[in-house]
C-alpha cells in the first residue's frame, strides 16, 4: 500500500497492513512505559514474533525492567530485543543527566536505537497526538529519513487507551498508580499532576520535551 493509504487506516488495522507490506522489515520500539501495554497487545494480535525494541538506558526504574518481562510474558511477545548503550557511551554518560540532558539522550538513547534498527525499514511506535507539544499534530505513519514511521494509535485520546486497557484486561506498569503517565529514565520523570499533559512529567522544569529517538532523522546519526 502507498503510505498515503496506509495513512488512512488506524490502530489494529493498520499494523496488520504494514506487518504485510514490509515483511522482514519492520519493527516495534517499546519502552514498555504507562500506556505501552495497548500497542503492544495489537502488535501481538496481528503477530507476536514482531521484533520488540526496548532501550535499557540504564537509568530506567526497576520497575519498568519488570514490567517490561510481565508484559512480554502475558502478551506472548517472542521477539523483544534489548538495546543498551555501548559501555564507552554509558561511561561517558555517567550523571551527564545532571548537566547536559540532550548529550546524555543522544548516548543513552539516540546513538544505541539508531544501531538497533539498521536494516529496518519501518517502524511502529506509541506516539500521540493527544500527548501534545511536538506530538501534536504528528501524522500516523511519516517518512524520517529513509524510515516509515507508523504510529497506529496517533490519534487515540485518554479515554480509547483507557477502555482497551479494561476491555484487554491489560496489567498496568506499577507507577501508574502513583501519579506517572510518561515513563522513561529515573532522573528525568516525575508524576504529573491533576489537568497537566501525560508529558509534563518528562524533564520537568526544562524546555526539553522529546529525547531525540522521534525528532532525529534515524538515518544522520553517527557514531
Ligand atoms: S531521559 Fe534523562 S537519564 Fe535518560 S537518557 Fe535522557 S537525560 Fe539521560
Amino acid at each position: 500500500m502507498t503510505i498515503a493509504s496506509l495513512a488512512q487506516l488506524d490502530g489494529k488495522e493498520l499494523i496488520a497492513a504494514v506487518a504485510r507490506d514490509y515483511v522482514g522489515r519492520i519493527a516495534v520500539t517499546s519502552s514498555f512505559g504507562a500506556e505501552s501495554a495497548v500497542l503492544l497487545d495489537l502488535v501481538a494480535q496481528v503477530d507476536p514474533s514482531l521484533p520488540v525494541i526496548f532501550l535499557d538506558t540504564g537509568e530506567l526504574f526497576d520497575e519498568t525492567v519488570e514490567y517490561r518481562l510481565e508484559l512480554q510474558a502475558k502478551l506472548g511477545l517472542t521477539n523483544v530485543i534489548v538495546v543498551r548503550p555501548t559501555d564507552e557511551d554509558r561511561k561517558a554518560a555517567e550523571d551527564l543527566w545532571r548537566t547536559d540532558i540532550d548529550r546524555c539522550c543522544e548516548l543513552r538513547k539516540v546513538r544505541p536505537l539508531a544501531k538497533a534498527v539498521a536494516g529496518f525499514t519501518a517502524l511502529i511506535d506509541g506516539r500521540k497526538r493527544a500527548h501534545g507539544a511536538e506530538r501534536d499534530a504528528m501524522a500516523t505513519v511519516q517518512l524520517s529519513g529513509d524510515v516509515v514511521k507508523i504510529s497506529p494509535l496517533a490519534n487515540w485520546d485518554a479515554h480509547q487507551i483507557e477502555a482497551h486497557f479494561v476491555a484487554r484486561d491489560l496489567p498496568r506498569h506499577p507507577l501508574v498508580a502513583q501519579g506517572y503517565r510518561s515513563i522513561g529514565c529515573w532522573p528525568c520523570t516525575r508524576p504529573t499532576k491533576p489537568g497537566e499533559s501525560p508529558r509534563a512529567g518528562r524533564w520537568a522544569g526544562s524546555a526539553k520535551t522529546e529525547c531525540g529517538i522521534h525528532t532525529v532523522p534515524l538515518g544522520t546519526v553517527k557514531d
